[in-house]
């Protein structure tokens, strides 16, 4: 038994836990289209000799890169980031990482990146939100049920800290 019940997860997983509970938290997570993304992090044995940190590509697999090691309180290792886009990652869903990877690579090696010492394949199913929603949380006063989560405030980790802060709020105006 629960005075009160926070789900601090995405909407789908949200949405399999709520059950038939609070239609208007189904709806709101129902609503939520949520796409996944190929993410491949490398490592290198020396700097990338590139004069950029930073750059969207958005055509073959790659929608983003980053070269990680360049922000703030990073360990010296020089390591880059590769997002797949949101569509190649769905039509890619199922694959073996090894086979991500290699495709990734490939169109990195393509735009002039070097081969890593090390690569890391991460498939975050739930990545981004189409279309992103401001609700911020949702509540549901009569069952006592609240949403968090990235997706509720316009994603990112920031996002999901303040869609945090935001549910805690509700509850406590609730009592
Ligand atoms: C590779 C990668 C790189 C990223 N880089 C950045 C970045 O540079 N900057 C940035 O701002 N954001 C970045 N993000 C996004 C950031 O991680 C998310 O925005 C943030 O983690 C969302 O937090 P959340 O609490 O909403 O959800 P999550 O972090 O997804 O947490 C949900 C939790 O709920 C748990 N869960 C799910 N279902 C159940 C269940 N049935 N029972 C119990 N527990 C359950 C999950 O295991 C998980 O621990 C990155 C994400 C990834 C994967």
């Amino acid at each position: 038994m629960f005075d009160t019940v926070l789900l601090a997860m995405p909407a789908p997983q949200a949405l399999a836990l709520l059950g038939d509970h609070a239609p208007g938290l189904r709806a709101a997570a129902a609503g939520a289209g949520m796409c996944p993304c190929w993410a491949l992090m490398l490592r290198f044995d020396a700097p990338l000799a590139w004069d950029l940190d930073a750059a969207f590509v958005n055509q073959g697999p790659l929608g983003w890169m980053a070269r990680d090691s360049s922000k703030p309180g990073r360990p010296r290792h020089e390591t880059w980031v590769l997002h797949a886009t949101a569509d190649w990652s769905q039509e890619h869903l199922e694959d073996d990482p090894a086979d991500v990877a290699r495709a990734m690579l490939k169109a990195f090696a393509d735009l002039g990146g070097a081969a890593p010492a090390a690569w890391t394949a991460h498939r975050w199913r739930y990545a981004t939100h189409a279309p992103a929603l401001t609700e911020g949380c949702a509540w549901d006063a009569a069952t006592r049920l609240g949403l968090c989560g990235d997706w509720l405030h316009g994603g990112k980790v920031e996002g999901a800290w303040l869609s945090g802060q935001a549910l805690a709020r509700r509850v406590l105006q609730q009592g």
